[in-house]
């Protein structure tokens, strides 16, 4: 997901340019499993949150450990 203007990270609170990639909560329910909406960061997302890229992969990561 592309969003052209410079966002904070939910997350990190890192200030992206526009070409990196995005989330929200929208995008993430419709993406991915159950396992990784109930993570604690995802659900405390709100509809206007924001999560980089980098944020994303680190709460991918988190999950699959956790289902190993
Ligand atoms: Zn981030």
């Amino acid at each position: 997901m592309k969003i052209l203007k410079i966002m904070d990270c939910f997350v990190c609170s890192k200030k992206k340019e526009d070409f990196e990639v995005w989330s929200n909560k929208i995008i993430i329910a419709a993406t991915y499993d159950s396992e990784l909406q109930n993570h604690e960061l995802i659900r405390k997302m709100t509809e206007k949150s924001m999560i980089c890229h980098d944020c994303m992969q680190s709460i991918i990561n988190q999950v699959n450990q956790n289902m190993e």
